[in-house]
């Protein structure tokens, strides 16, 4: 019944009725978006949109001698669709009868309205668009149209439209997914959503800033996004139905918002924005070769996060002193089978060689099993952070795991490499690991290749509970190294990549702040190292904060580094352990992150915070 009275609504509705429904189709006006702000720095460019099938619609334009050719390629395209729905139709007709094949008949009068092809050959003929680019322009103002009708069914006229766009661009583009990687004019890129792996393939000489409608603030895109140094914002909503691509873009990657189609004013004002950030960045790069001490030299030591190897010369380049972070399994990310021993080895290598003697801790495979293709998928996976991932799914899945240790010890004889387990939980887990880490080390003796006997073992501390047992183990590691990105999450229960819950993500809890002390204070009870790799530590609204609470070692995105070492040498010890004292006596995030942007801003007026 339900259905049926559905289906009434897909009699054909024309377009040109629907833009006489219209009163007030927004047209190319300015259109601002709030998101979730997760890399700093304002960006200004051209759109290049990445719809969820991940065609490219690039802002191209046709000689007058190409014009032909572009109206003979939309005719085919658009022959191409209505024969490729007619098939469906009467396939849909067969099986469940003729009310439903009707769904189709309504999509080919929509492909084949005249009004809509008059506009798509105007768009070619008259201001010499591509066929795809005026079929996403045309289609997409049609779809804002429908979506702003009132009465039952007909908004949802707007995700037929878009299934037609989908079906045409289809056909005039091919199979061609014209990879992030390829890009080769510099863009701003919109997407419903970015993987890790490509966002990892944006080269950021061309990919100035992205924005994407969901994901939240500790996704491992926006991790990656910071690790670029590009500007970036996720999570802003629902958008890419405004855009077609070619249309002037601000991305403020510093208050999370969006700017489509900026006016003059706006611009103007943005563009100074720029102006400014390039002279404070030209003051900060002198900062790079001095020392990371407060103002009366208490040393602070500064390591880079990475997840390729390619950046362990970011890190030399921004003057730090080591890597504290390799998030390896982006290894497995940008591929579909199982990495060899020789194929870890030489990313491992590589950057223990850049690195040239300084310390390179290399944490072992953290992923969930959601995202490696090559392995069985489990068949419970309804909370994919409380599941199967990390060092759980490293220990299931052992040859793995031992596959890629041998490979971590190989490299260390080429320099200082330490290893690091991640999502360490309780104390029999790791010394599951430290097992296979033994099994892997027999394997290599027995094959009499040779490897650092003493290389130090760490653990990330990013589940709650291993605060809670810190002191069973000191007993049981050389290092210790804090990941908030994870234990914000756990700690508050609020997944990191969710933008709905994005508020409640946030570092500055008070109770953070105390599981953070916990575990500094059990570490430093048992002189034990103990740093931090989360995000938490390359912000520098807490960088007073965490020298405060005793951390010497803070491993930072190599963007966040100069601005780290700026807010250290501007301050001294004792300030830091104020601030860490009466951050500690506040009952909330709000709280907690006023006074530390007070602080801030009395020590560095100029900081963008
Ligand atoms: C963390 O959880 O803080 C961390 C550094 O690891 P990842 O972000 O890769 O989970
Ligand atoms: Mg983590």
């Amino acid at each position: 019944m339900r259905c049926l009275a559905r289906l009434t609504a897909f009699s054909y509705f024309s377009i040109a009725e629907a833009e006489r429904h219209h009163a007030g189709a927004r047209k190319g006006q300015m259109l601002r978006l709030q998101g979730i702000a997760v890399s700093p720095g304002v960006a200004i460019g051209e759109a290049l949109v990445l719809d969820n099938e991940g065609f490219r619609i690039p802002r191209r334009f046709v000689s007058r001698d190409g014009v032909e050719v572009e109206l003979e390629r939309l005719a085919q395209a658009i022959q191409d669709t209505v024969d490729e729905i007619e098939v469906n139709r009467q396939r849909i007709a067969e099986r469940l009868g003729d009310d439903y094949g009707a769904i189709f008949s309504a999509h080919i009068q929509m492909v084949n309205d005249p009004r809509l092809r008059e506009e798509l050959e105007a768009s070619i003929r008259e201001r010499h668009y591509s066929a795809e680019y005026a079929v996403s322009r045309v289609l997409r103002r049609y779809a804002k149209v429908f979506q702003s009708l009132e009465g039952p069914h007909l908004a949802e006229r707007a995700s037929d439209i878009f299934d037609i766009e989908k079906r045409l661009l289809k056909r005039l583009l091919g199979e061609r997914r014209e990879e992030l990687a390829h890009v080769t004019s510099p863009v701003l890129v919109l997407a419903r959503s970015l993987t890790p792996s490509e966002t990892a393939s944006m080269k950021p000489e061309f990919v100035r800033g992205f924005v994407t409608e969901i994901g939240g603030p500790g996704s491992h895109t926006a991790i990656v996004a910071e690790g670029l140094g590009i500007p970036a914002v996720v999570g802003a909503g629902s958008f890419l139905s405004d855009v077609s691509g070619g249309e002037t873009v601000i991305i403020d990657g510093d208050e999370g918002v969006v700017i489509l189609r900026p006016n003059e004013e706006t611009l103007a004002r943005y563009r100074h924005e720029v102006d400014e950030q390039l002279s404070l960045m030209a003051r900060l790069s002198t900062l790079k070769d001095l020392p990371c001490e407060t103002r009366e030299g208490y040393r602070i030591s500064l390591l880079g996060n990475i997840e390729f190897p390619s950046e362990a010369a970011l890190c030399l380049d921004r003057g730090l002193e080591g890597v504290g972070l390799y998030r390896t399994e982006f290894l497995y990310l940008t591929r579909t089978d199982i990495p060899t021993e020789e194929e870890h080895y030489e990313a491992y290598r590589e950057v223990t060689i850049a690195m040239g003697g300084r310390p390179v801790v290399m944490r072992t495979l953290d992923l969930g099993a959601d995202k490696l293709s090559m392995i069985p998928q489990p068949e419970d996976e309804n909370n994919p952070f409380l599941g199967l991932r990390s060092i759980r799914l490293a220990l299931k899945h052992v040859d793995l795991f031992r596959t890629q240790l041998r490979a971590i010890l190989r490299a260390s004889v080429h320099g200082d490499v330490r290893i690091m387990f991640p999502l360490i939980s309780n104390v029999l887990e790791l010394r599951r690991a430290r097992m296979v880490l033994a099994d892997a080390m027999e394997d290599l003796e027995e094959r009499g290749i040779a490897f650092d006997r003493e290389i130090k073992v760490g653990m990330m501390v990013e589940v709650p509970s291993a605060v809670v047992m810190m002191d069973r183990f000191v007993e049981e590691v050389d290092f210790f190294s804090i990941g908030t990105n994870d234990l914000v999450q756990y700690a508050l229960a609020v997944d990191r990549s969710n933008k709905d819950v994005a508020a409640l993500y946030t570092s500055a809890d008070p109770s953070v702040l105390r599981l953070v002390k916990m575990a500094i204070d059990a570490a430093d009870a048992a002189d034990k190292p103990i740093s931090m790799c989360g995000q938490m530590s390359g912000a520098p609204l807490y960088t007073m904060l965490l020298i405060g609470l005793g951390l010497r070692t803070l491993s930072v995105t190599p963007a966040a580094a100069l601005e780290v070492k700026r807010v250290c040498r501007s301050t001294t010890f004792e300030h830091c352990q104020s601030v860490a004292q009466r951050a500690l006596e506040l009952e909330s995030a709000r709280d907690v992150k006023t006074y530390l942007r007070e602080e801030l801003q009395r020590l560095l007026p100029d900081q963008p915070i």
